[in-house]
């Protein structure tokens, strides 16, 4: 089953404790897609600007992505600047110029109006309903945002949650979006805001699952890796595994949301492991299925 993205495809102007990048491909749309890739066919709804060339395109284009739906508008593309310090599991902003996403109006191209799975990734949630709007049949919605939409745009993004199905968000996030200290009364709090399932995750420490009927939560691990160079992508990239895996099972079982959760886990650890997303357009299948047998084998008992 073929899921549909919306979210940032962007420029990033990077600093972590390794080195800098300046103006590299990133963006929350591309490393979901290209981690989603691997696992099923991934179709994109996004803008970027007359800077966005064949070859960025080719990057995506380059793992079977459908970018019919990234419209070309007049002006720069998104661009985002961060850095880490020690703690690299938090970002810190420098900038977001939004750009060609200051205006836009997502259009579904006519190819697209068949996917069952959609998935907004981080941008301004007005464009994330807009599109979920436009898409009135799908049958699974997954999301993200972050702490700059939490701050300013919280009434848009409450209206967004109202339509998500499954909520992926960090700690940090969980604890700004709620208000509560605790994660567990975060992860209750956000389950009566729309979503049915929430994904928190915990950076280098895993990633936990919370459902709204009372289920009871669900955790896999993070492997421990000794080469983190650059973090970012990793939330989006976790993303793209888990919701590409569920797009490429015939349902939606506990059985098959675990290792939705196993597969979030092992591509976001692949993400980190060289600048942009460098690392996953290196990636092989055979790589992918070689870690998820090392995150098994990390909490299994024989
Ligand atoms: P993460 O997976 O959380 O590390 O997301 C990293 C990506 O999010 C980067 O490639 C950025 O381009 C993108 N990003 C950063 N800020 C924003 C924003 N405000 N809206 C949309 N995308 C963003």
């Amino acid at each position: 089953m073929s899921i549909l993205v919306v979210g940032s495809v962007a420029f990033d102007t990077l600093k972590t404790p390794f080195g800098e990048r300046t103006k590299i491909l990133g963006g929350a749309a591309t490393y979901f897609s290209l981690s989603a890739s691997f696992f099923t066919k991934v179709r994109v709804v996004g803008v970027v600007g007359d800077d966005f060339t064949a070859e960025h395109e080719a990057v995506l284009t380059g793992r079977g992505i459908d970018t019919r739906g990234i419209e070309r508008a007049a002006g720069k593309t998104f661009h985002w600047g961060g850095e880490y310090g020690d703690n690299l599991n938090e970002a810190k902003t420098n900038f977001t110029d939004l750009n060609v996403f200051e205006n836009f109006a997502p259009k579904i191209p006519e190819a697209y109006s068949d996917t069952k799975i959609l998935f907004l990734a981080n941008i301004q949630p007005e464009l994330q309903l807009d599109v979920r709007r436009k898409m009135p049949n799908v049958a699974l919605v997954g999301g993200d945002t972050m702490n700059l939409w939490i701050n300013i745009k919280r009434p848009e993004l409450l209206e967004t949650l109202k339509e998500v199905d499954i909520l992926l968000i960090n700690d940090t996030e969980s604890k700004m979006l709620s208000g509560e200290r605790s994660l567990v009364l975060a992860a209750r709090s956000i389950l009566t805001m729309g979503p049915k399932a929430l994904v928190i995750k915990h950076g280098e420490y895993g990633a936990t699952i919370f459902f709204a009927d009372g289920t009871h939560p669900f955790r896999a691990p993070a492997l421990p890796i000794a080469e983190v160079y650059d973090p970012t992508g990793a939330g989006d990239s976790f993303a793209g595994g888990f919701m590409g895996y569920i797009a490429s099972q015939p349902e939606l079982t506990p059985a098959v949301l675990k290792h939705a959760m196993f597969y979030g886990g092992v591509m976001g650890s692949f993400a980190v492991e060289r600048f942009g997303p460098e690392r996953l357009i290196s990636l092989t299948r055979d790589e992918i299925e070689e870690r998820f047998h090392l995150f098994r084998s990390l909490t299994h008992l024989d």
